[in-house]
């Protein structure tokens, strides 16, 4: 049977230089919960590294979190890359390690980088720069996350900083992601007039949340059988009865 969940795809924990330290695992999933958020994803800046946390403590109250990054392409375009299980995450993790710059994170420019265990203990910091792009086209990530069955949705389009459109100006032809997100505030009559591409595409929003007030600020309402990513990427083809119920 199909029902809705509410899902914010699109949430930063301690481990992003530009998040709040209070973005702790537990933190994260109480108000989560509070909010009335049935499926989150945990998208970090180039790392995954939080995500097991994330989810060990989302099992202790039936919130499903799903885990992921945040990728800077190296056209400075954010990407959202989504896995079903945390090893396949790990793998996508790994793979953009080894394309990013080996330098250490300057904190005093971008902030710490904190890890926590899923009580939210600080358990130490990231020392690696994340706050930079990886060497990875926006093309070859696509590919890149879709072969590891996850699912990669270009973040905040319409943000004139890191976004798809401010970036290339248009989604290049046969791109193959499935929904892009915008800003809560977006016109999406006059997002989707800014490329051919957007005619057709699934429009949704998230909270890039930082902070914890942020969480579930703006979120999507999808009609699914189960809180999973497959079931959430059958939404955004709007196959098998599942699809995007609104904003
Ligand atoms: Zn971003
Ligand atoms: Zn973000």
């Amino acid at each position: 049977m199909l029902r809705e969940f509410r899902v914010d795809l699109h949430v930063h924990t301690g481990l992003s230089p530009c998040a709040s330290e209070e973005m702790s695992p537990p933190g994260i999933v109480r108000q989560a919960t509070a909010r009335g958020v049935d499926i989150l994803a945990v998208t970090d800046h180039n790392s995954a590294a939080n995500a097991l946390a994330v989810m060990t403590a989302g099992r202790r109250t039936g919130l499903t979190v799903v885990p992921g990054m945040e990728l800077q392409t190296r056209e400075d375009v954010h990407l959202l890359c989504l896995f079903e299980s945390f090893d396949a995450a790990l793998e996508w993790q790994e793979e953009i390690y080894r394309r990013l710059p080996a330098r250490e994170n300057r904190e005093d420019v971008f902030g710490p980088q904190w890890l926590y265990d899923d009580e939210g203990r600080v358990v130490g910091k990231l020392a690696r720069l994340l706050s930079t792009a990886a060497a990875i086209s926006l093309e070859e990530a696509v590919e890149g996350v879709g072969s590891r069955s996850g699912v990669a949705i270009p973040a905040h389009i319409d943000r004139p900083g890191y976004g798809l459109l401010g970036q290339l100006g248009f989604v290049p032809p046969g791109l193959g992601v499935k929904a892009c997100e915008v800003s809560r505030q977006a016109d999406l009559q006059a997002v989707r007039a800014r490329s051919p591409g957007l005619q057709t595409m699934e429009l949704v929003c998230f909270s890039d949340a930082h902070q914890l007030s942020d969480i579930g600020d703006s979120r999507t309402t999808l009609w699914l059988a189960a809180p999973t990513l497959g079931e959430i990427e059958k939404s955004l083809e709007g196959s098998a009865g599942r699809r995007v119920a609104g904003r």
